[in-house]
Protein backbone atom coordinates (compact mmCIF):
# COMPACT_ATOMS: atom_id res chain seq x y z
CA UNK A 1 0.00 0.00 0.00
CA UNK A 2 1.32 3.29 -1.17
CA UNK A 3 0.22 6.47 0.87
CA UNK A 4 0.72 9.75 0.17
CA UNK A 5 -0.41 12.98 1.67
CA UNK A 6 -0.51 16.54 1.03
CA UNK A 7 -2.13 19.84 2.78
CA UNK A 8 -4.92 21.92 1.40
CA UNK A 9 -4.55 25.62 1.53
CA UNK A 10 -7.18 27.79 1.87
CA UNK A 11 -7.20 31.38 -0.26
CA UNK A 12 -4.92 32.86 2.11
CA UNK A 13 -2.73 30.20 2.91
CA UNK A 14 -4.29 28.73 5.79
CA UNK A 15 -4.57 24.82 6.50
CA UNK A 16 -7.90 23.89 5.75
CA UNK A 17 -7.35 20.56 5.18
CA UNK A 18 -5.35 17.42 4.23
CA UNK A 19 -5.85 14.88 1.31
CA UNK A 20 -4.64 11.33 1.93
CA UNK A 21 -4.43 9.23 -1.47
CA UNK A 22 -4.13 5.59 -0.61
CA UNK A 23 -3.12 3.14 -3.31
CA UNK A 24 -2.99 -0.49 -3.23
CA UNK A 25 0.17 -1.50 -5.51
CA UNK A 26 -0.14 -5.00 -4.34
CA UNK A 27 -1.88 -5.63 -8.31
CA UNK A 28 1.14 -3.67 -10.23
CA UNK A 29 3.69 -5.29 -8.21
CA UNK A 30 1.78 -8.51 -9.12
CA UNK A 31 1.92 -7.52 -12.75
CA UNK A 32 5.74 -6.64 -13.49
CA UNK A 33 6.56 -10.06 -11.10
CA UNK A 34 4.70 -11.79 -13.93
CA UNK A 35 5.54 -10.29 -16.24
CA UNK A 36 9.09 -10.59 -14.90
CA UNK A 37 8.82 -14.50 -15.12
CA UNK A 38 7.75 -14.58 -18.03
CA UNK A 39 10.42 -12.88 -19.31
CA UNK A 40 12.91 -15.47 -17.73
CA UNK A 41 10.39 -18.65 -18.87
CA UNK A 42 10.69 -17.20 -22.08
CA UNK A 43 14.50 -16.53 -22.51
CA UNK A 44 15.05 -19.28 -20.69
CA UNK A 45 12.58 -21.67 -23.62
CA UNK A 46 14.88 -19.85 -26.27
CA UNK A 47 18.28 -20.33 -24.85
CA UNK A 48 17.88 -24.64 -24.88
CA UNK A 49 17.66 -25.01 -28.05
CA UNK A 50 20.33 -22.28 -29.26
CA UNK A 51 22.71 -24.12 -26.65
CA UNK A 52 22.09 -27.25 -28.49
CA UNK A 53 22.32 -25.59 -32.07
CA UNK A 54 25.66 -24.26 -31.05
CA UNK A 55 26.93 -27.54 -29.24
CA UNK A 56 26.62 -29.47 -32.46
CA UNK A 57 27.69 -26.61 -34.89
CA UNK A 58 31.24 -26.81 -32.60
CA UNK A 59 30.67 -30.61 -33.07
CA UNK A 60 30.59 -30.03 -36.53
CA UNK A 61 33.81 -27.87 -36.57
CA UNK A 62 35.68 -29.75 -34.51
CA UNK A 63 36.11 -32.14 -37.01
CA UNK A 64 32.30 -33.90 -37.37
CA UNK A 65 32.22 -32.17 -40.41
CA UNK A 66 34.78 -34.39 -42.52
CA UNK A 67 32.46 -37.56 -41.74
CA UNK A 68 29.48 -36.87 -44.24
CA UNK A 69 27.24 -39.45 -42.47
CA UNK A 70 28.19 -38.04 -39.02
CA UNK A 71 27.40 -34.33 -40.76
CA UNK A 72 24.47 -35.20 -42.18
CA UNK A 73 22.53 -36.40 -39.01
CA UNK A 74 23.65 -33.30 -36.53
CA UNK A 75 22.86 -31.00 -39.30
CA UNK A 76 19.34 -32.36 -39.33
CA UNK A 77 19.32 -32.02 -35.75
CA UNK A 78 20.67 -28.37 -35.72
CA UNK A 79 17.48 -27.86 -38.18
CA UNK A 80 14.93 -29.44 -36.03
CA UNK A 81 16.09 -26.94 -32.96
CA UNK A 82 15.96 -23.99 -35.30
CA UNK A 83 12.22 -25.17 -36.33
CA UNK A 84 11.73 -25.36 -32.90
CA UNK A 85 12.76 -21.48 -32.11
CA UNK A 86 10.97 -20.71 -35.41
CA UNK A 87 7.45 -22.17 -33.27
CA UNK A 88 8.32 -20.79 -30.21
CA UNK A 89 8.40 -17.34 -32.19
CA UNK A 90 5.87 -17.99 -33.88
CA UNK A 91 3.58 -19.01 -30.39
CA UNK A 92 4.63 -15.84 -28.66
CA UNK A 93 3.35 -13.56 -31.56
CA UNK A 94 0.32 -14.96 -31.80
CA UNK A 95 -0.29 -14.43 -27.71
CA UNK A 96 1.12 -11.18 -28.20
CA UNK A 97 -1.39 -10.26 -31.18
CA UNK A 98 -4.41 -11.81 -28.83
CA UNK A 99 -3.62 -9.85 -25.95
CA UNK A 100 -3.67 -6.18 -28.10
CA UNK A 101 -6.61 -6.99 -29.96
CA UNK A 102 -9.91 -6.39 -27.96
CA UNK A 103 -13.11 -7.91 -28.93
CA UNK A 104 -14.43 -4.76 -30.68
CA UNK A 105 -11.62 -5.17 -33.23
CA UNK A 106 -11.77 -9.05 -34.21
CA UNK A 107 -13.28 -9.34 -37.65
CA UNK A 108 -16.04 -11.74 -36.69
CA UNK A 109 -17.86 -13.64 -39.19
CA UNK A 110 -20.98 -16.37 -39.48
CA UNK A 111 -19.32 -19.56 -40.60
CA UNK A 112 -20.53 -23.10 -41.19
CA UNK A 113 -18.50 -25.04 -38.14
CA UNK A 114 -18.30 -28.03 -39.94
CA UNK A 115 -16.12 -26.92 -42.55
CA UNK A 116 -13.92 -25.37 -39.88
CA UNK A 117 -13.91 -28.26 -38.31
CA UNK A 118 -12.66 -29.98 -41.27
CA UNK A 119 -10.34 -27.97 -42.20
CA UNK A 120 -8.36 -27.82 -38.52
CA UNK A 121 -8.50 -31.56 -38.58
CA UNK A 122 -6.83 -32.00 -42.50
CA UNK A 123 -4.10 -30.24 -40.84
CA UNK A 124 -3.45 -32.62 -38.38
CA UNK A 125 -3.68 -36.06 -39.96
CA UNK A 126 -0.68 -36.39 -41.58
CA UNK A 127 1.31 -36.44 -38.04
CA UNK A 128 -1.83 -38.85 -37.01
CA UNK A 129 -1.63 -41.03 -39.80
CA UNK A 130 2.07 -41.45 -38.65
CA UNK A 131 0.68 -43.39 -35.45
CA UNK A 132 -2.43 -44.60 -36.82
CA UNK A 133 -4.77 -42.14 -35.38
CA UNK A 134 -8.13 -41.53 -36.98
CA UNK A 135 -9.85 -38.20 -35.64
CA UNK A 136 -13.49 -38.42 -36.59
CA UNK A 137 -16.01 -35.19 -36.69
CA UNK A 138 -19.24 -34.83 -35.78
CA UNK A 139 -21.43 -31.61 -36.56
CA UNK A 140 -24.86 -31.25 -36.79
CA UNK A 141 -26.27 -29.98 -40.46
CA UNK A 142 -25.54 -26.40 -41.00
CA UNK A 143 -24.17 -25.42 -37.51
CA UNK A 144 -22.83 -22.20 -37.36
CA UNK A 145 -21.30 -19.96 -35.73
CA UNK A 146 -19.99 -15.89 -35.29
CA UNK A 147 -16.17 -15.85 -34.75
CA UNK A 148 -13.30 -15.12 -36.07
CA UNK A 149 -12.20 -18.14 -38.15
CA UNK A 150 -8.62 -18.12 -38.78
CA UNK A 151 -8.35 -17.69 -35.17
CA UNK A 152 -11.21 -20.65 -34.37
CA UNK A 153 -9.54 -23.05 -36.66
CA UNK A 154 -6.03 -22.11 -34.77
CA UNK A 155 -7.29 -23.06 -31.31
CA UNK A 156 -8.93 -26.60 -32.95
CA UNK A 157 -5.46 -27.42 -34.68
CA UNK A 158 -4.18 -26.62 -31.29
CA UNK A 159 -6.09 -29.24 -29.15
CA UNK A 160 -6.35 -31.67 -32.25
CA UNK A 161 -2.36 -31.40 -32.54
CA UNK A 162 -2.16 -32.02 -28.57
CA UNK A 163 -5.18 -35.00 -28.58
CA UNK A 164 -2.65 -36.83 -31.49
CA UNK A 165 0.82 -35.75 -29.86
CA UNK A 166 -0.43 -36.91 -26.09
CA UNK A 167 -1.87 -40.21 -27.37
CA UNK A 168 -0.21 -44.29 -27.79
CA UNK A 169 -0.26 -45.10 -31.67
CA UNK A 170 -3.77 -46.49 -32.61
CA UNK A 171 -5.88 -44.23 -30.21
CA UNK A 172 -8.68 -42.25 -32.17
CA UNK A 173 -9.74 -38.82 -31.65
CA UNK A 174 -12.80 -37.35 -32.24
CA UNK A 175 -14.08 -33.56 -32.55
CA UNK A 176 -17.77 -32.54 -31.75
CA UNK A 177 -19.36 -29.52 -31.91
CA UNK A 178 -23.32 -29.36 -30.76
CA UNK A 179 -25.27 -26.62 -29.93
CA UNK A 180 -26.15 -25.72 -26.09
CA UNK A 181 -28.17 -23.51 -24.22
CA UNK A 182 -25.78 -20.48 -24.15
CA UNK A 183 -23.80 -20.93 -27.20
CA UNK A 184 -21.97 -24.25 -29.05
CA UNK A 185 -19.94 -26.67 -27.50
CA UNK A 186 -16.54 -27.43 -29.69
CA UNK A 187 -15.19 -30.19 -28.16
CA UNK A 188 -11.61 -32.53 -28.85
CA UNK A 189 -11.68 -36.26 -27.10
CA UNK A 190 -8.88 -38.28 -27.12
CA UNK A 191 -8.20 -41.95 -25.67
CA UNK A 192 -4.74 -41.24 -24.73
CA UNK A 193 -2.22 -40.55 -21.85
CA UNK A 194 -4.66 -38.68 -19.66
CA UNK A 195 -3.72 -35.89 -16.77
CA UNK A 196 -3.76 -36.25 -13.30
CA UNK A 197 -6.06 -33.92 -11.52
CA UNK A 198 -2.92 -31.67 -9.69
CA UNK A 199 -2.07 -30.51 -13.00
CA UNK A 200 -5.35 -29.07 -14.28
CA UNK A 201 -6.05 -25.94 -12.94
CA UNK A 202 -2.23 -25.14 -14.13
CA UNK A 203 -2.86 -26.90 -17.58
CA UNK A 204 -3.33 -23.36 -19.55
CA UNK A 205 -0.72 -21.32 -18.35
CA UNK A 206 2.45 -20.45 -20.54
CA UNK A 207 5.09 -22.78 -20.52
CA UNK A 208 3.07 -25.11 -18.35
CA UNK A 209 4.18 -28.73 -19.78
CA UNK A 210 3.49 -32.06 -17.32
CA UNK A 211 6.54 -33.94 -19.37
CA UNK A 212 9.15 -31.57 -20.48
CA UNK A 213 10.73 -34.08 -22.16
CA UNK A 214 7.62 -35.30 -23.95
CA UNK A 215 6.51 -32.27 -25.02
CA UNK A 216 9.97 -31.31 -26.61
CA UNK A 217 10.19 -34.49 -28.30
CA UNK A 218 6.78 -33.77 -29.73
CA UNK A 219 7.92 -30.50 -30.90
CA UNK A 220 5.56 -28.52 -28.34
CA UNK A 221 6.46 -24.92 -27.47
CA UNK A 222 4.17 -24.82 -23.97
CA UNK A 223 1.98 -22.24 -25.04
CA UNK A 224 -0.75 -23.92 -27.34
CA UNK A 225 -3.31 -23.75 -24.64
CA UNK A 226 -2.61 -20.58 -23.35
CA UNK A 227 -3.46 -19.54 -27.27
CA UNK A 228 -6.48 -21.66 -27.24
CA UNK A 229 -7.79 -20.11 -23.54
CA UNK A 230 -6.87 -16.62 -25.25
CA UNK A 231 -8.90 -17.21 -28.44
CA UNK A 232 -11.73 -18.38 -26.47
CA UNK A 233 -12.03 -15.69 -24.52
CA UNK A 234 -11.36 -13.07 -27.30
CA UNK A 235 -14.95 -14.64 -28.40
CA UNK A 236 -16.71 -14.09 -24.71
CA UNK A 237 -16.09 -17.56 -24.44
CA UNK A 238 -14.02 -20.25 -22.12
CA UNK A 239 -12.35 -23.65 -22.49
CA UNK A 240 -11.92 -26.46 -20.54
CA UNK A 241 -10.58 -29.94 -20.03
CA UNK A 242 -12.11 -32.92 -18.74
CA UNK A 243 -9.52 -35.96 -18.00
CA UNK A 244 -8.95 -39.05 -16.46
CA UNK A 245 -4.99 -40.18 -15.84
CA UNK A 246 -4.34 -43.13 -17.99
CA UNK A 247 -7.30 -43.14 -19.91
CA UNK A 248 -7.84 -39.83 -22.14
CA UNK A 249 -9.03 -36.24 -21.93
CA UNK A 250 -11.83 -34.18 -23.57
CA UNK A 251 -10.55 -30.02 -24.26
CA UNK A 252 -13.88 -28.20 -24.85
CA UNK A 253 -14.57 -24.50 -25.82
CA UNK A 254 -17.85 -22.59 -25.17
CA UNK A 255 -18.23 -20.20 -27.50
CA UNK A 256 -21.50 -18.07 -26.38
CA UNK A 257 -23.99 -17.11 -28.98
CA UNK A 258 -24.44 -13.43 -29.96
CA UNK A 259 -26.36 -11.45 -27.38
P1 LIG B 1 2.86 -28.28 -25.56
O1 LIG B 1 3.45 -27.51 -26.65
O2 LIG B 1 3.84 -28.73 -24.52
O3 LIG B 1 1.97 -29.39 -26.04
P2 LIG B 1 0.41 -27.01 -24.59
O4 LIG B 1 0.20 -25.68 -23.98
O5 LIG B 1 -0.34 -27.32 -25.82
O6 LIG B 1 1.96 -27.19 -24.76
O7 LIG B 1 0.03 -28.10 -23.48
C1 LIG B 1 0.59 -28.00 -22.18
C2 LIG B 1 0.79 -29.38 -21.56
O8 LIG B 1 -0.49 -29.97 -21.29
C3 LIG B 1 1.50 -30.38 -22.46
O9 LIG B 1 2.90 -30.27 -22.36
C4 LIG B 1 1.00 -31.70 -21.92
O10 LIG B 1 1.76 -32.06 -20.78
C5 LIG B 1 -0.43 -31.37 -21.46
N1 LIG B 1 -1.46 -31.75 -22.46
C6 LIG B 1 -2.05 -30.95 -23.36
N2 LIG B 1 -2.97 -31.60 -24.07
C7 LIG B 1 -2.99 -32.86 -23.61
C8 LIG B 1 -3.75 -34.04 -23.93
N3 LIG B 1 -4.67 -34.04 -24.90
N4 LIG B 1 -3.49 -35.17 -23.22
C9 LIG B 1 -2.55 -35.17 -22.24
N5 LIG B 1 -1.80 -34.11 -21.88
C10 LIG B 1 -2.02 -32.96 -22.56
Amino acid sequence: LKVRGTNLLGMQGARIGAVVVFTDVSRLRRLESLRSDFVANVSHELKTPITSIKGFIETLLDGAINDPEEADRFLRIVAKHADRLNAIIDDLLTLSRLEQGDKEEMDLQKVGLAGLMNSAVEVCTHRASKKNITISTECPDHLSVFVNPPLIEQALINLISNAVKYSAENKDVAVCASAVDDGVLLSVKDSGYGIASEHLERLFERFYRIDKGRSRQEGGTGLGLAIVKHIAQAHGGAVSVESIFGKGSTFSILIPSEK
